[in-house]
């Protein structure tokens, strides 16, 4: 993959395709983590080029219905909301369509939300091209979004005469291939979250990249079951324990040994109890605390940690300990760390943690756990200068 940081942006115009799906609310932004995470690269490019246009999608507007129906989705919105962050009273000038940016000569451009463009979620390559149009350069930095084959990530690389990866791309991809290729062993993976099925194919490739794994959450459950622990009516998948049973075959696998019980989400007095003391009523909503000082040992041997997914219903403070306290361990911990995931952000966030990497993808940073790659960086590696 050519990389910004080499290429020679001098009286070039550069196309970024960054993530700036921000959660915003009331035209308040809730979290800057993805605008300053998209900085280095839009800076570096205003400072080199002598053209800049910004490209995202933002939510998921009905491609069906005209922009002037859906203003929530507009990109119009992160103008005054961008312009802070961009210092040197740059700002960027809005441009609905893809004419109107191709005719401005303003040297910092915001477009319309990519999704507004019909063909953009079908890859069509009309409108990559189009997009190809605006630029002498296209950057891609969109990590999240790199797993999509959109016009706007995949489609374009193939239409554009030269497309670089973005300082966060490059970022991103290397700290995962920091557990996907070669890890520092030991390596240790932790999923935690709601669902098995949900996870199937990362709980997989872990099963053979990983030299242990600690699981939690919903999904702790199934494996539980699976070992012919009563789980009462905790969230599990039964048809799902044989393959939890093959995980725990090819890796060692730390389970709970003690959890937080409950009579439901709403119960505010919730009890540790030992895994063997279950009954069928009870409900586990997190793990306890013999189950963390299992984990921290393991921890505190493994050179390489991965995690993603929260150990517990970390969204109620009565079901937090697990995830909070794992949070608290993997900060404290010698290991390289690398998590990514929407609610693993959202929990390292809430308990002030601190990794090695905190990936910025969700469904993006899954998928390349588990392939070792994206399309659109397999795209992007036929680019040379
Ligand atoms: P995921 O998106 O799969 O990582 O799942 C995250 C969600 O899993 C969070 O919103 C948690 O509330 C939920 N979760 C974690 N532990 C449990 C549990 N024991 N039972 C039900 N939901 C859980």
């Amino acid at each position: 993959m050519l990389k910004l940081k080499n290429l020679q942006l001098s009286g070039k115009k550069v196309l970024i395709r960054s993530d700036l799906n921000l959660p915003i609310k009331d035209g308040k932004l809730l979290d800057a983590t993805r605008i300053v995470a998209s900085l280095p690269t839009i800076q570096h490019c205003l400072q080199e080029a002598s053209q800049v246009i910004i490209m995202s999608h933002f939510g998921r507007p009905d491609p069906s219905k005209p922009a002037s129906e859906q203003k929530q989705f507009s990109l119009e919105q992160l103008v005054p909301i961008l312009t802070p962050y961009l210092g040197d009273s740059i700002k960027p000038t809005f441009a609905t369509t893809i004419q109107d940016a191709l005719a401005m000569d303003d040297s910092c451009i915001l477009l319309e939300n990519t999704r507004f463009f019909p063909g953009e979620t079908e890859n069509d390559p009309k409108l990559s091209q189009e997009l190809a149009s605006l630029c002498d350069v296209f950057v891609m930095d969109a990590f999240g979004s790199a797993h999509r084959s959109h016009a706007s990530t995949a489609g374009i690389v193939e239409q554009v005469k030269l497309a670089a990866g973005g300082l966060l791309l490059d970022k991103e991809v290397q700290a995962l291939n920091k557990i996907t290729a070669n890890p520092t062993r030991p390596l240790m993976a932790i999923v935690g979250g709601a669902k098995v099925g949900d996870k199937l194919r990362l709980l997989e490739k872990l099963a053979d990249l990983a030299d242990s794994l600690i699981v939690g959450g919903g999904i702790a459950n199934t494996f539980l079951a699976a070992k012919g622990y009563e789980v009462g009516k905790s969230l599990y998948e039964p048809q799902l324990q044989s393959l939890a049973l093959q995980i725990m075959d090819k890796v060692e696998t730390l389970l709970p040994l003690d959890v937080v019980i409950a009579n439901g989400l709403d119960d505010e007095a919730p009890i540790v109890t030992d895994i063997e003391s279950m009954n069928s009523e009870q409900m586990i909503l997190d793990v306890g605390s013999n189950s963390l000082s299992s984990y921290a040992s393991a921890i505190s041997s493994a050179s390489t940690i991965l995690w993603n997914g929260p150990l517990g219903v970390f969204e109620k403070p009565q079901f937090a300990k697990g995830t909070s306290g794992l949070t608290q361990l993997i900060s404290d911990a010698t290991a390289y760390s690398v998590a990514g995931g929407g609610e693993t952000i959202a929990a390292i966030n809430t308990f002030g943690g601190k990794v090695g990497y905190l990936s910025t993808g969700g469904g993006a940073f899954l998928e390349y756990v588990e392939q070792g790659g994206l399309p659109t960086l397999k795209l992007l590696d036929k680019h040379s200068v």
